[in-house]
């Protein structure tokens, strides 16, 4: 039912927080000495695309046809399992910055279904979230990326209620824990605190 090592998967929509979180979780664990992999899926995902030529950036990815991206998705969840047996062994904590739900031009579509569960077996599924009012502004502010196609507040509200559902349903397979933790405004560091207390205890 698990990994050698504890696996916790952070999820959120596009712009609440997840990748800074993550980057200040990962330096709090490491000040309290935890062994912890932080990995990106949509950068796994994206390795493979570039080197086919498909995409020539990260928000493209979601409007490849369905069926590219199942194979993009399959190869991640493989390869971010097969680098984290090398780099951590037998303990210690694989982090994956991902998303429970994905937002494609075909419908809305599991980021977690069973084949990817099956893979990375999560001990902890982590739903960040903040105001949707608060993630557009955020969005709006991030001129790095694009994510226009979420559709505003209204957008990130509906997919912020659908992905808390497809949490719990991926959850099911291997009997992992759901926490959602607040990113509020100007402090992703209580975010990432709250995190770490969830992950020490699993
Ligand atoms: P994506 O799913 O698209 O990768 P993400 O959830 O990883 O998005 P980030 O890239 O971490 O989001 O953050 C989006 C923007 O919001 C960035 O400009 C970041 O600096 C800002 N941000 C993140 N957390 C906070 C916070 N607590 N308060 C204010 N701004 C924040
Ligand atoms: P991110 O930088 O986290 O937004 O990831 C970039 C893109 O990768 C996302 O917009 C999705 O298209 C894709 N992606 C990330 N995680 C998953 C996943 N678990 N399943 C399918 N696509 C994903
Ligand atoms: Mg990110």
């Amino acid at each position: 039912m698990r990994n050698p090592f504890r696996v916790v998967v952070v999820t959120g929509v596009p712009g609440v927080g997840k990748s800074t979180v993550v980057s200040l979780l990962a330096q709090l664990a490491r000040e309290r000495g935890m062994k912890v992999t932080i990995v990106n899926f949509g950068s796994y995902m994206l390795n493979y695309a570039l080197r086919e030529g498909i995409v020539a950036s990260r928000d493209e990815m979601r409007h490849l046809p369905l069926r590219k991206q199942l194979e993009l998705q399959r190869l991640a969840a493989q390869s971010i399992i097969a680098d984290a047996r090398k780099e951590l062994g037998e303990d210690g904590y694989l982090i994956i910055d991902t998303h429970a739900l994905v937002k494609t031009a075909s419908g809305y579509w599991p980021g977690l279904p069973r084949h990817v569960i099956d893979e990375l077996k999560p001990d902890m599924i982590a739903i960040i979230e903040a105001p949707p009012g608060i993630v557009a502004e955020r969005q709006a502010r991030d001129k790095t990326r694009y994510r226009a196609d979420i559709g505003g507040v209204e957008g990130v509200r509906r997919l912020m209620e659908y992905a808390r559902a497809a949490s719990f349903a991926s959850a099911v397979f291997y009997a992992s824990t759901v926490a959602i933790v607040e990113n509020p405004e100007g402090k992703p560091e209580e975010a990432a605190n709250k995190l770490l207390e969830y992950m020490s205890k699993l």
